[in-house]
C-alpha cells in the first residue's frame, strides 16, 4: 500500500493525525470510485448545478465520494431494500414494468430541480 499523498511520515502532531484521517477517507473514496461504476448506478445523477443526486432517496451530494458514502449508508440501503421488496411484490401481478410511475417520478424530479 502506498500512502504518499499528503502526510509526510514522521512529521507527527495533531496536524498529521488529521491528515491521516483525510487520507483514509480519500483512499476509501478512490477505492469506491474504482470499484463502483457510477455510470451503471441507476440512481446516480449529476444535475445542472454540478452536484450529484440520489434518485432513489432524493438526496443531494457535493461530489462522487459523498454520493458513494451515501450509497453505503443506512438510508440508501433501506430504500434499496424497500424498493426491491415492492418490486418483488408487484412483479408477478404486473408483467409490464410500471413505466407510467417511472415517468411520473421523473417529471416530479424535473420539477424539483427547477
Ligand atoms: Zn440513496
Amino acid at each position: 500500500m502506498d500512502r504518499d499523498w499528503g502526510s509526510k511520515p514522521g512529521s507527527g502532531g495533531a496536524a498529521s493525525a488529521q491528515n491521516e484521517a483525510i487520507d483514509r477517507r480519500e483512499r476509501l473514496r478512490r477505492l469506491a470510485l474504482e470499484t463502483i461504476d457510477l455510470a451503471k448506478d441507476p440512481y446516480f445523477m449529476r444535475n445542472h448545478l454540478g452536484s450529484y443526486e440520489c434518485k432513489l432517496c432524493l438526496t443531494l451530494h457535493n461530489n462522487e465520494g459523498n454520493y458513494l458514502a451515501h450509497t453505503q449508508g443506512k438510508r440508501h440501503q433501506t430504500n434499496l431494500a424497500k424498493r426491491a421488496a415492492r418490486e418483488a411484490k408487484e412483479a408477478p401481478a404486473q408483467p409490464q414494468p410500471n413505466k407510467r410511475k417511472v415517468a411520473l417520478r421523473k417529471s416530479v424530479f424535473t420539477l424539483l430541480r427547477t
